[in-house]
């Protein structure tokens, strides 16, 4: 066992790709800023850890109810109100308290103890963890918050608006992406003190100009890619989950495009993520001789994709959004999930580098009219890189490391640990 190396624990669960995507970010930003001296243990603690259904099987249940929207309305909903906070607590402490505990009191990485640190990357990991590592370290003697002394962080993988379970103030600290995240924790009694502002942990692709990757201009990019190198590019994305109606609302953007006119105008490369039939179904459709239209299921080059786009028509997932304007990329959103994704809306909007329509002839119309524009896509474009944050991924780390590296001293001067709110 190697007990010179820090340990964090990473809870997550796979609901949506932002997570686990979120996640291996700062797995991979440790690995830059400090290579080999921290080891992550990253957990789907439902799917892994819950006792039984419908716990085991978040993931699932999360993608039938995101293609339903109305069913996650209601439950986002449901489950933000205060008497819905209180039962999830509830229910969560009675049937999830003793196996999770398993989970973050295994041996984390090489070594043959639990992790030096928590971090919580999903909004339904901070109450019972919490409670679980007071115990843990205090032999189950008391739950208060106070005794605990494994430090504990969230870290929020949204956007413009948040779930109140993201927010606890029994946190060491919690890292928020926007000023309206920062209200919502505020919101939740989470002090000042406790809250960090960077941006969103995004991946590697997205900031990691030292790993050596040589930068390509989007001319080359679209050789690589098979793409014509001259035709003003749409992409169009559903989510890591290809979902949100992209089937449809790929179609008739494609239509709408590929009407005017009878040579190629446009090209249009619609990203199906891992949903299977949604490529199938728009990789057999034929469309008007106006556009080129390239599917693509799951890619695992999305920085690429981005930087060899002029635009982009996406559901508003906080992920691609934080990618999106880092690209400089203007955003047309066609759909959000109720709740969660709904803030974002406003997010791009305000900040002025998009904006949202459910209806394809209007996408449709408003992309063309950007791309027809120089100034318009250059205002888009540096509105865009404005409320960019690319350095936030590689901002999170540098703090979570230093709070490892000093946790990981006073355990080795076995000194009395007092972790409190740091
Ligand atoms: N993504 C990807 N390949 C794909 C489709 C999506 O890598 O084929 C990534 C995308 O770049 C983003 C994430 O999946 O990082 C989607 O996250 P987002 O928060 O936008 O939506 P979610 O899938 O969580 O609803």
């Amino acid at each position: 066992a190697n007990e010179d190396v820090c340990t964090i624990q990473i809870l997550m669960s796979d609901t949506g790709g932002g997570h686990r995507a979120s996640a291996n970010a700062l797995r991979d930003a440790f690995d830059v800023l400090h290579p080999g001296k921290i080891q992550c243990d990253i957990v789907d603690i439902f799917t892994d850890y819950g006792p039984f259904w419908p716990f085991t099987d978040y993931p699932a249940i999360y993608k039938i109810m995101a293609e339903y929207s109305f069913l996650w309305d209601w439950f986002y909903h449901l489950g933000a109100s205060p008497f819905g906070i209180a039962v999830n607590e509830f229910l969560m402490e009675l049937f999830c308290f003793d196996s999770f505990q398993e989970c973050l009191a295994r041996p984390s990485g090489s070594t043959n103890h639990r992790a030096d640190m928590v971090i919580s990357v999903h909004p339904l990991c901070q109450d019972v963890p919490l409670k679980i590592l007071s115990s843990l370290d205090t032999n189950g003697q008391t739950r208060s918050p106070d005794a605990r002394t494994t430090p504990f962080v969230t870290v929020v993988t949204d956007l413009g608006g948040a779930h109140p379970t993201w927010f606890n103030k029994g946190v060491n600290k919690c890292f928020v992406p926007t000023d309206a995240l920062y209200q919502c924790a505020r919101d939740r009694n989470v002090q000042p003190d406790q809250l960090v502002q960077y941006g969103l942990p995004i991946r590697r692709g997205f900031w990691d100009q030292a790993s050596g990757k040589e930068q390509k201009t989007p001319v080359q990019l679209r050789q690589e890619l098979g793409l014509d190198v001259e035709l003003p590019t749409v992409l169009m994305v559903g989510g890591g989950d290809g979902m949100g109606g992209i089937v449809d609302i790929a179609a008739e953007v494609g239509d709408k495009l590929g009407s005017g006119s009878s040579t190629p105008a446009y090209q249009m490369v619609v990203v199906c993520g891992s949903n299977e039939k949604a490529k199938q179904a728009l990789s057999s459709k034929q469309f008007g001789d106006g556009v080129k239209v390239n599917v693509q299921g799951f890619v695992n080059n999305m920085d690429e994709w981005m930087q060899a786009s002029d635009a982009i028509v996406t559901k508003a997932g906080p992920g691609t959004i934080a990618e999106a304007s880092i690209c400089g990329l203007p955003c047309m959103l066609f759909s959000y999930l109720p709740g969660q994704e709904e803030g974002n809306v406003p997010f791009v909007e305000n900040s002025g580098f998009g904006k949202f329509s459910g209806d394809p002839t209007v996408i449709a119309e408003t992309v063309s009219s950007w791309l027809a524009s120089p100034e318009k896509m250059n205002s888009l474009k540096e509105a865009a890189l404005q409320a960019a944050r690319p350095s936030a991924t590689l901002d999170i780390a540098k703090d979570l490391a230093d709070m490892v590296f000093a946790q990981k001293e006073k355990l080795r001067a076995k000194e009395p640990v007092k972790v409190g709110r740091a």
